[in-house]
């Protein structure tokens, strides 16, 4: 089995983290690994890995062991996630999507402010959406993006909820909507449309729109370059009635979130984390001549090999290290250098990734990119890192150059 991404001793893992890390490289060697290549040949969705997944309990592993899920708070999850992407990026990534959707709702909401009997709703509501994923293996999914301002949190979501006697009506279309015709529940956000008032972003709401209720459809096609096992393909809604009780937070909370939680948005990173890492890892065998399903040619002893490796190398380090220190911090309230270098690490992971592909491409040489080898299709995952609204890797840099330059409130007029 490989080595883990994050030793636990050197890391200082819990271990609950330690054990997680273990069985999720285990089960991505057995399962996820085998399979990578016929999701990304055919573009379609990793079915049988949720399977397994249910199976194995990984669909809930967020969800409070209480209530029968593993219990992982926000760092053992991306810790898991990261090990997940080492293995396959598509399912990695989806399955990011299906999971927030318990931490957004669960040990992330514990750490907001409501009221009692507001809790105590919301509470009720998460159970039955936890019981449908323990029991039935029910998939979520987080379409946010509408290919405009919104998912980069500019403006109000045009996806609108108006409130109807047991729920809302739901109209709109999201763009980049992963799992879309394969997840359950659809865990969109949504304005409230309120009579008479402008659309604010202080009304979004967080709601699982079941995926077969009337006015639901998926539409358009899904052959991009890289991902290509998430099916993202976009998905619209027309007069759509969502019970209220399917809201996935209390209405409010989820602007609460995205201001007082802001390492929410780092969930994207895992996936391309492990995928820095597995780039990495197929070059140094590689160039060992250890890559299954390649003759065992040794290539390791060109200097130039060696230094480009040794780039490698340190780049993974720098990346790991800071991504480490961002899991870690993250939490409610989180000062303006800590939110900085969570941008720092997404940016860092998301940009390395590719890198890190790219130089491990070059290195390796012709023979490599073979679509015979993960290592071309790692190449092609870790290119869309650094496009994921909100946190893409340009946004990265507009908020780190501003807040490195401006106190809040501060103008230059
Ligand atoms: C494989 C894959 C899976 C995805 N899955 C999902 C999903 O499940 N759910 C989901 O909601 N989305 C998903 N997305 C969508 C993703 O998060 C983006 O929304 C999408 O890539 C945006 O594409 P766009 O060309 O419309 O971006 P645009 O909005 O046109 O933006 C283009 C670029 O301009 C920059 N930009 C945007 N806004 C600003 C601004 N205000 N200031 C400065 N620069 C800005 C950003 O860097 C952005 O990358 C997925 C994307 C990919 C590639």
């Amino acid at each position: 089995m490989t080595a883990p991404l994050f030793a636990p001793g050197a890391f200082r893992l819990t271990p609950q983290e330690a054990d997680l890390t273990a069985r999720a490289r285990e089960f991505g060697t057995r399962i996820l690994a085998p399979r990578a290549a016929r999701w990304d040949r055919e573009a379609s969705f990793p079915a049988e890995n949720y399977a397994d997944m249910h199976r194995e309990g990984w669909l809930g592993i967020c969800i409070p062991a209480a209530e029968g899920g593993m219990g992982a708070d926000f760092r053992a999850y991306c810790l898991v996630a990261a090990e997940f992407g080492r293995f396959c990026g598509a399912t990695a990534l989806t399955w990011n999507m299906h999971v927030c959707s318990t931490l957004w709702s669960g040990p992330l909401t514990d750490d907001l402010e409501m009221e009692a009997e507001t809790r105590a709703t919301h509470r009720a509501r998460r159970s039955a959406h936890y019981a449908g994923i323990l029991g039935q293996g029910l998939i979520y999914s987080q379409p946010f993006s509408e290919g405009g301002a919104a998912a980069a949190g500019g403006v109000a979501f045009g996806t609108t909820a108006r409130r109807v006697p047991g729920g809302f009506l739901v109209n709109g279309r999201k763009i980049f909507a992963s799992l879309s015709g394969h997840a359950h529940r659809y865990g969109i956000l949504a304005t409230e449309a309120r009579e008479g008032q402008n659309a604010s972003r202080r009304d979004t709401l967080y709601l699982a729109v079941p995926a077969d209720a009337p006015g639901v459809s998926v539409t358009g096609d899904w052959d991009p370059l890289g991902m290509r096992g998430t099916v993202s393909r976009t998905l619209v809604f027309e007069d759509v009635f969502v019970a209220e009780a399917a809201a996935l937070m209390p209405a409010g909370l989820y602007f609460q979130a995205a201001s007082r939680w802001p390492h929410m948005f780092l969930t994207l990173s895992p996936t391309y984390m492990g995928l820095a890492q597995a780039a990495y890892d197929f070059c140094v065998r590689y160039l060992r001549g250890e890559q299954p399903g390649t003759p065992p040619v040794k290539r390791r002893q060109y200097p130039t090999k060696q230094i480009a490796v040794a780039q490698m190398h340190v780049m993974l380090e720098q990346t790991k290290a800071i991504w480490f220190q961002a899991i870690t911090e993250a939490g409610p309230d989180p000062s303006k250098e800590g939110v900085m270098r969570a941008y720092a690490a997404q940016y860092s992971v998301m940009e390395n990734a590719n890198a890190i592909a790219t130089l491990a491409l070059r290195t390796c040489g012709g023979q490599a990119m073979l679509k015979s080898l993960a290592l071309e299709r790692i190449y092609r995952d870790s290119r869309c890192g650094a496009l994921m609204l909100p946190w893409t890797a340009e946004l990265c840099l507009d908020r780190l150059g501003r807040d490195a330059l401006y106190e809040r409130g501060e103008t230059d007029t």
